[in-house]
């Protein structure tokens, strides 16, 4: 998958193309390179699927997000990424994109009786700011299509099956011509007696009503990787509704939500965190505990340190979901606090200390707001 041409190359548009844009291009691309225009092109044929499979990702607004984020490894097996590329779905974007117009191309058409792969679920996870950082498994609960146990997926009362649809002879489509600008083109089109199932059940099973399927609730652990960040999502392979025909599960795909945490912040890779210190360790220098996703460090700062201060911990950030080895840092910005409640004995050691500096203090007894007008005019 490495030397794979990246998506937006293929079909020749920026990363920040709308959907529109990718559209266009992709029809522009397509019509210049489908074999039925190109018979027996190899080079034309490569192209086309080239293109059809960089639309296939990104027209559709989850797999492109997911492209964004992993590259091409988001759809290679393994590591929480996705199934490769299915060409079983080639028919259907070439249908949302052209209509029947290259219906007679035939055989990229699906028909009733091939194996399709099932939809797509969704669903989300909530995770605590430390889960996504160093990673978790959760268990989530989805409610999926199983097939019914009392007809075998077949949709028809026990004893009777269903019978091939007399009016497309179970092909589940019907032919017929059309006149397009590229001549008389035989098109076909979706069977309406059976639903392009191309079976018809008389006598539906009462289980399922005759859909084949009952819903049930799964529970499914989940790997989550270190280092997912709020909104992204993980693509589970054969995890959603069932397949048609023998065709695979469709996948499940999960949305990661992040809890925000109380004191750090994260900003890709890095953690953000705000420490207050007092003057005197500003002034004076101090050894500071500080503390990070891994547990209190130290962390030592100068003699006269000044406030909004900002140091750099190196490693102590979030690991790269690529590579967990690699980790972002923390950067710490220290904040001098100015006590509110002082001592008697500590405020006259303050006002000792600033007289060596010769300031005027003022005696500590707050002045009335009246009072504080009236100096204004002084
Ligand atoms: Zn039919
Ligand atoms: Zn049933």
């Amino acid at each position: 998958m490495a030397d794979k041409r990246d998506y937006y190359e293929t079909l020749g548009v920026s990363r920040s193309a709308s959907d529109a844009d990718i559209k266009k291009a992709y029809r522009k691309l397509a019509k210049k390179y489908h074999p039925d225009m190109n018979p027996g092109d190899e080079t034309a044929e490569h192209k086309f699927k080239e293109a059809t499979e960089a639309y296939e990702i990104l027209s559709d607004s989850s797999k492109r997000s997911q492209y964004d984020q992993f590259g091409h490894s988001a759809f290679s097996n393994g590591g929480g990424g996705a199934g490769g590329f299915d060409f079983s779905d080639v028919g259907d974007i070439f249908g949302d994109i052209f209509g029947d117009f290259f219906g007679g191309g035939g055989s990229r058409r699906r028909n009733a009786n091939a194996p399709t792969k099932g939809a797509s679920l969704k669903t989300s996870v909530t995770l605590s700011f430390k889960e996504a950082v160093f990673g978790v498994e959760k268990e989530i609960e989805v409610v999926v299509s199983e097939v019914c146990e009392d007809c075998s997926g077949s949709g028809a009362k026990k004893g009777t099956k269903p019978e091939t649809c007399p009016h497309c002879n179970g092909s589940g489509q019907v032919r017929y011509n059309q006149q397009t600008m590229f001549g008389n083109v035989t098109s076909v089109k979706t069977c309406n007696a059976c639903g392009g199932t191309g079976k018809i059940i008389k006598d539906k099973c009462s289980s399922c009503r005759g859909t084949g399927y009952v819903r049930k609730k799964k529970k499914i652990a989940v790997d989550i990787p270190a280092g997912i960040d709020n909104g992204q999502s993980i693509r589970l392979n054969g995890k959603g509704e069932p397949g048609t025909n023998g065709g695979p599960r469709g996948d499940l795909l999960v949305t990661v939500y992040v809890k925000a945490h109380e004191f750090f912040e994260r900003q890709g890779v890095d953690i953000y965190y705000t420490l207050p210190i007092s003057f005197a360790q500003a002034t004076l220098g101090a050894e500071l505990e500080v503390p990070t996703i891994d547990g209190n460090v130290k962390y030592e700062i100068k003699e006269g340190t000044q406030t909004h201060t900002r140091f750099r911990l190196k490693g102590k950030g979030v690991p790269h979901i690529r590579n967990s080895k690699i980790r972002g840092d923390q950067y710490v910005t220290v904040v001098v606090e100015v006590p509110k409640k002082l001592t008697e004995k500590q405020k006259e050691l303050l006002k000792e200390f600033s007289a060596t500096f010769g300031q005027n203090i003022k005696d500590g007894k707050k002045k009335k707001w009246y009072d504080k007008v009236m100096d204004a005019f002084e």
